[in-house]
């Protein structure tokens, strides 16, 4: 499609929106009297206006029933997991019973490596991508120490190319081939949360089990941003949380997958809890865990009721307007971003977009590096109303850094678009 820099362009776009009302499920922050230009998903999704009817409705449950809520009503709490999970197995592209909510991120990542990272001592390397999210790389390398490894032998980071900041498949694949024998786990993000590089998960896939390696996925920043099929791919386990794309609210729970292949193995060790062994015999509180069949058994805690509630606000939403048609649409609104960027500094005079360009190689996000002055540019886009994600990447010693901004379908619009990088024009004019 033809784009064009004109504001009754993005108009006419968002009048061609088949998504535009969604936009109204949502809470805006206010500027001014007016909604902000809201381009941080990747960070906090917004407020589903659903959330506090989901959320008063479990008050009542519990004012209502106290403990006999756990039976009661449409949702008991007893089996409230399983009210999420149906949903959350679309977004991820698995079956049902291989995707639970539960606990968070980081936590579940840990969990999972407790599965499937069982170094020996000829396998014992963990390959990731180099500049990983911090947790993701605090939790490797303390679980490499907890198995008694050293971090610098065990982890093999993909790192890009002299003069590149993204990966190129043909790297990843190549160290996972020539590291394949002594590696006991590919680790890897779905979306780099900084480059916003959406990595190939089924040729990492793979390349891992021609190896003979399990393969895990990060995918914090691809779980309703990307159209993804892990059961498909064959992809071991995966792990995300759901306050950034999934607009579950601060804090709110993780998910994760386990495919069936690993998922009703009871003698795949784990770390345990009550919630994790079979419904059936689970309040006989005898001795012997006996695991739930499917992801579920890797459960350890009854559900966190309130933030799932407001979790599944949101799911019901992404049920309701498909992945497929969102991811769509994402292409557009990215693309026409990318387009108004690519007008506005064709020779990256001021800046450079480090994402990929190819919309198979991201999702909705743009990292956008600042040569100079980005925090300058990022105070006056906050000024004025657009809220952006502001890292201080300061390599060349003049204030550069990355201004990272992600239009979600769900919510954002053409003229959203527009209007960031018209504001964005007017910082930099401002600024020079
Ligand atoms: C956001 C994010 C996290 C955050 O972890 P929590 O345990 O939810 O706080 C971890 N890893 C990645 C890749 C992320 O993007």
């Amino acid at each position: 499609m033809n784009f064009s820099a004109t504001s009754d362009f993005a108009q006419q776009l968002d009048a061609q929106d088949t998504l535009r009302d969604s936009r109204q499920q949502f809470y805006f922050p206010q500027q001014e009297g007016s909604d902000v230009i809201y381009l941080c998903g990747n960070s906090l999704g917004l407020q589903p206006k659903g959330v506090e009817k989901a959320l008063l409705h479990e008050l009542e449950h519990w004012r209502k029933y106290g403990v006999e809520g756990h039976f009661e009503g449409e949702l008991p709490w007893m089996y409230y997991h399983r009210f999420l999970q149906a949903q959350s197995a679309s977004i991820v592209g698995g079956k049902t019973e291989e995707v639970v909510v539960m606990n968070t991120l980081t936590t579940n990542l840990h969990l999972l490596m407790v599965s499937f990272y069982r170094p020996t001592k000829t396998r014992y390397k963990i390959i990731m991508e180099a500049g990983a999210f911090p947790s993701d790389q605090y939790a490797v390398e303390s679980q490499v120490r907890y198995h008694g490894l050293d971090p610098e032998a065990a982890i093999i980071e993909v790192t890009p190319r002299t003069g590149e900041t993204l990966l190129r498949t043909e790297d990843i694949l190549e160290t996972i081939t020539q590291h394949g024998d002594s590696t006991a786990l590919v680790l890897f993000g779905g979306v780099n949360y900084f480059t916003g590089q959406y990595y190939d998960l089924e040729a990492i896939t793979v390349a891992g089990h021609e190896a003979g390696v399990y393969v895990g996925f990060d995918l914090a920043h691809a779980a309703g941003n990307v159209e993804l099929r892990l059961h498909d791919w064959q992809v071991d386990f995966a792990v995300w949380c759901s306050y950034k794309y999934l607009n579950s609210g601060p804090g709110g729970p993780g998910g994760i997958f386990v495919h069936e292949q690993y998922a009703n193995r009871p003698d795949l060790p784990r770390f345990a809890g009550w919630w994790g062994h079979d419904e059936k015999s689970r309040f006989l509180m005898r001795k012997g865990f006996k695991p739930m069949q499917g992801a579920a058994g890797w459960q350890l805690s009854n559900a966190q009721i309130f933030s799932f509630a407001a979790h599944k606000v949101s799911l019901d939403l992404f049920a309701e307007v498909g992945l497929t048609t969102l991811r769509q649409k994402s292409e557009r609104l990215t693309g026409y971003m990318e387009f108004l960027l690519n007008q506005l500094d064709p020779d990256n005079k001021l800046f450079q977009i480090l994402t990929p360009s190819d919309p198979k190689q991201r999702g909705c996000q743009l990292s956008i590096y600042a040569w100079k002055d980005g925090k300058q540019l990022f105070d006056f886009l906050s000024k004025k109303g657009a809220i952006v994600d502001w890292r201080e990447d300061n390599l060349l010693g003049n204030g550069g850094g990355i201004i990272r901004v992600a239009p979600v379908p769900l919510y954002n619009s053409f003229s959203d678009v527009y209007t960031f990088v018209e504001l964005l024009k007017q910082a930099v004019n401002t600024e020079r």
